[in-house]
Order: structure tokens, then C-alpha cells, then sequence
């Protein structure tokens, strides 16, 4: 299922989302998938817009979840938290869900972060760093309500 992404300014972008814990499924357009579905989906989604990322806000849906783009492989994430030192580096980055703008942003170099690829499975504790620590940072920000224009302190590039 390809999902519609929302632009900003949707509310939805901007609210905090909630973890999840003891679901199994979610409804989405009055459908009933697993969160496994939903992920999948999700990826299907991103890769068809061209994107390294997405997270469920911006399908409408404020749970804690997001599909990451990892050194060419795409990884689920269930409530991620992240963790970081106190290296940044400032980049420029887009989202989907604010077609056309570039910002720059500063973000840590190296993360740990704490999640999990199921709603069943162990909690994953993994290190990150670069472009895939950017990358994760960008979507949980997203389950945050964080949009990288509130990020940058550089006016925004229109492209
Ligand atoms: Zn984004």
C-alpha cells in the first residue's frame, strides 16, 4: 500500500507522537494492518517518493514508528530513542513532507539508539553514525513533531 504523504503545514506533522507497546494492529484508511504491514507499506511509500526515510506522522498517523534508509538497507524502527555525544555537524537536508526546501541542519555525528524492528522482538541498542545518524535523527524528530525548517538557523533554500 502506497500511502499519501502530508505536507507541511498538516497538524498532524506537528504533534507529538506516541510510543507503542502491546499492539499488534493499527487502522489506517479504515484498514486493519499489523504494525509489520504498516512498516512494509511505509517503505514502499518512501522508496516510491524517492525519499531515505519516513515516519508515521507524515501518513497521518502520530505513533512512534519510522522506516530509515541505512546504508542501503531499510530498517523498521518501533519507538526509537536516541542518545548521542556531543560531536554535531551541520549539513543541509529536504523532507518529503516539505517538497522543494532545503535547510541546514546540525545534528550529532554519532548516535546509539535504542528500538525496535518489531512490536514482538528484543530491544535493538546500535550505534550510528554520519549520514545514517543524520538520517534516523531527521525521523525521529519527525515522531517529536520537529520539522527541519524549526531546526535550522539558516534561511531556507528554496530549490
Ligand atoms: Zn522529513
Amino acid at each position: 500500500m502506497i500511502f499519501k504523504i502530508l505536507k507541511y503545514p498538516d497538524h498532524r506533522l506537528l504533534q507529538e507522537s506516541a510510543p507503542i507497546y502491546d499492539i499488534d494492529k493499527i487502522f489506517i484508511n479504515n484498514t486493519e494492518v499489523t504494525v509489520d504491514e504498516l512498516l512494509d507499506s511505509m517503505i514502499e511509500t518512501a522508496k516510491a517518493a524517492n525519499g531515505c526515510g519516513l515516519a508515521a506522522p507524515q501518513i497521518g498517523l502520530n505513533v512512534c514508528v519510522c522506516v530509515c534508509l541505512l546504508d542501503d538497507k531499510w530498517i523498521k524502527m518501533i519507538n526509537p530513542e536516541v542518545s548521542s555525544n556531543l560531536l554535531t555537524e551541520t549539513k543541509v537536508e529536504g523532507c518529503l513532507s516539505l517538497p522543494g526546501k532545503k535547510c541546514s541542519v546540525r545534528r550529532y555525528k554519532d548516535i546509539l539508539v535504542k528500538y525496535k524492528e518489531t512490536v514482538n522482538g528484543n530491544i535493538i541498542t546500535k550505534f550510528f553514525s554520519d549520514q545514517n545518524a543524520r538520517t534516523i535523527q531527521h525521523e525521529v524528530d519527525h515522531l517529536k513533531g520537529v520539522l527541519i525548517i524549526k531546526k535550522t538557523n539558516e534561511p531556507t533554500i528554496f530549490s
